[in-house]
């Protein structure tokens, strides 16, 4: 008999800051049981109302490059001035658990877990247009002019790396990014390719 796979999926969703991937990842968490949200480690200095180990692990510059030496990350990036990374161990152990594992990170954290993990599923997601994402991310009011300007030069680079991405959502509308996101993840839990590989039939 064929059985479901006992591995959860690697889901990788990048796209520009200010494309609405938190809003987007926390809903879709609401949705579904089978789902981890992976907290990266950061030297960006909290915003009002993130919490520590639950948006991320708010880390000194000296306790980020120590978790470098200790070779804890999965990927690690600098992005507009701060780095961030994702801490390798609970990504295993909630995939080996049968948990697929959302990471939301940049394009260049991106390329190494699709170097290092095949099998991650990836999604980019973004806005409709880059005047909604600045309108976005002035919106957002936590950010200084030139942070916003140097996330808008960012978006531009991050753009010219969507083609390396398995699915592109545009997310004119928060519900059908949910929905598409959430099919996603559907499509990639029943891929022969994924299940087989469980029952060692490949
Ligand atoms: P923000 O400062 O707006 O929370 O995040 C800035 C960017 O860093 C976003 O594009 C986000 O996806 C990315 N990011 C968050 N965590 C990580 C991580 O662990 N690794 C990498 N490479 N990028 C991350």
């Amino acid at each position: 008999m064929i059985a479901r796979s006992k591995k959860g999926v690697l889901l990788i969703v990048s796209g520009p800051s200010g494309a609405g991937k938190s809003t987007v990842i926390s809903r879709l968490s609401q949705l579904r049981t089978d789902l981890r949200f992976s907290v990266s480690a950061t030297t960006r200095a909290p915003r009002p109302g993130e919490i520590d180990g639950q948006d991320y692990y708010f880390k000194t510059q000296e306790e980020f490059w120590e978790m470098i030496k200790l070779d804890a990350f999965l990927e690690h990036a600098e992005y507009v001035g701060n780095s961030y990374g994702t801490p390798a161990a609970p990504v295993d152990r909630d995939v080996a658990e049968g948990y697929s594992v959302i990471l939301d990170i940049e394009v260049q954290g991106a390329a190494q877990v699709m170097e290092k993990r095949p099998d991650a599923v990836s999604v980019f997601l973004c806005p409709p247009s880059m005047e909604e994402l600045e309108r976005r991310l002035r919106g957002r009011g936590t950010d200084s002019e030139e942070k916003i300007r140097d996330r808008l030069m960012a978006a531009h680079r991050e753009y010219a790396q969507a083609h390396k991405y398995r699915y592109i959502i545009i997310n004119d509308d928060a519900d059908t990014a949910v929905r598409e996101l959430d099919a996603i993840l559907t499509a990639e839990r029943c891929r022969s390719s994924y299940i087989l590989e469980g029952e060692n039939l490949l």
